[in-house]
């Protein structure tokens, strides 16, 4: 497998990273893994004039269907057998969960080789969001999460992706939400770093974005793309042309606690990644979301939100957008979410300092509500328990270190102002 970064992992208690697929197979052969020439050259291969494959492809994004009864402009005779070859099932749904009042919908996704992975549908006053994942599990590592415990499956195919998208519009629209509602937005911060699957991401953008009938014609500014950290891929992202929004979990402005917060911060320190998130900014014109897990004790100081305001200050104004987001705790977690009044001074702090900054909501919080928790608790609940303590017992002794005021915080802080970009 082709890797799009070799990461410097310090050997140590620290969790591993892992970008090496757990799984080798690869799901069949699909209309949308190929690009508009491809997909003709297909039709072609198996028999047919190239133009069936837009036609094809209008069913798939316009009416979202891969039924051959609905398609009655393709010829009877091996309209079922054609369908099958060119859109042969690569997902099936196998658990639903409702929460927040029908408002929210989790659904439990099998992949052909059994594997799994979790989409989430939320709706909105004013839009409907899904939430979808790149891989199947996740070699980040991170120590919060459920679906860091297990490692990396595999990075799921861009038709994958998309299927996650077209049942969910499929769902969405029959009202599985509680009336028919349309799917204005995706998040990719379901399991897995979409950065990590780079080519699939790329490929499954186009397939949301792109105009029929090579796409769903969705808004790519309603589209966002996350990331904890993958510094080189962000500056790739940013030279697609693809104003899609950037997200940045963060989660700590400070190197000490973010190299066992977030592993590949071992790699790439938060200076070198915030730099590349305005990069990302200067180029695409998209205002960047920095996601911020509360965790009480851990990343909820006040100093720190000072720190951060400044990081992100430094750099200049208006080109970020901060979220703090309660932590909703894997089963087993030694950790919990930041306190009401600690929420609160973070936020405040930030606030005062210029930057824009918005509580995210938890949606599903009274299902599993963190990313990954789903599928992670499908296939073995003790097993993801008692890795997360494993993996949160190994780094809380170093993080202690962190969780105090650096004596030098007036200087850093002020070194800091300095710097100001002026705008
Ligand atoms: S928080 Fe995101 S990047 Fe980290 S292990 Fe979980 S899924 Fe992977």
């Amino acid at each position: 497998m082709k890797k799009q970064v070799q990461p410097r992992v310090e050997k140590g208690p620290r969790p591993l990273l892992s970008f090496t697929e757990q799984r080798v197979g690869k799901p069949p052969r699909h209309l949308i893994d190929l690009d508009p020439e491809a997909r003709r050259a297909l039709l072609v291969e198996l028999g047919y004039p190239s133009f069936r494959a837009n036609q094809l492809l209008k069913h798939y994004f316009a009416h979202k269907t891969i039924d051959p009864e609905i398609m009655t402009d393709l010829p009877a005779a091996n309209r079922a057998e054609l369908v099958k070859k060119v859109f042969p099932p690569l997902i099936t749904q196998v658990k639903t969960q409702e929460a927040d009042g029908g408002d929210t919908v989790k659904i439990l996704w099998r992949l052909f080789d059994g594997v799994v992975v979790e989409s989430v549908l939320m709706k909105y006053p004013d839009r409907a969001t899904l939430c979808i994942s790149s891989q199947a599990g996740c070699g980040m590592a991170c120590p919060f999460c459920a679906t860091g415990q297990g490692g990396l499956a595999r990075n799921l195919s861009a038709a994958e992706i998309i299927e996650q998208l077209r049942m969910n519009m499929v769902l969405a629209e029959a009202g599985v939400l509680g009336e028919s509602v349309r799917i204005t937005n995706v998040v990719f911060m379901g399991m897995g770093e979409p950065l990590a699957n780079y080519k699939a991401v790329i490929s499954s953008l186009h397939s949301m974005i792109d105009p029929l009938p090579h796409g769903f014609g969705m808004s790519a500014r309603n589209i966002t793309v996350s990331t904890v950290g993958m510094v080189p891929i962000i500056d790739k992202l940013a030279d697609e042309g693809l104003p899609v929004t950037l997200a940045v979990s963060l989660h700590a402005p400070d190197d000490g606690l973010r190299d066992d917060l977030i592993p590949i911060n071992s790699r790439f320190k938060v200076k070198e990644l915030l730099d590349a998130a305005r990069r990302y900014f200067v180029k695409t014109g998209r205002r960047v979301s920095i996601e911020y897990a509360l965790i009480k004790d851990m990343n909820d100081h006040k100093w720190r939100a000072e720190l951060l305001a400044h990081e992100l200050n430094s750099r200049g104004k208006g080109w970020v957008h901060v979220n703090p987001i309660p932590l909703n705790p894997t089963p087993g977690s030694i950790w919990t979410a930041a306190t009401k009044k600690s929420e609160t001074v973070f936020v405040e702090t930030l606030l005062k300092a210029g930057i824009s900054t918005t509580v995210r909501d938890t949606r599903g919080s009274d299902i599993d509500g963190a990313c990954g928790q789903l599928a992670a608790g499908t296939v073995n609940p003790e097993n993801v328990a008692k890795r997360a303590i494993k993996a949160q017992q190994a780094v809380d002794e170093r993080i202690a270190k962190h969780r105090h005021e650096p004596e030098n915080l007036d200087s850093i802080l002020s070194v800091r102002e300095n710097d100001l970009v002026k705008e």
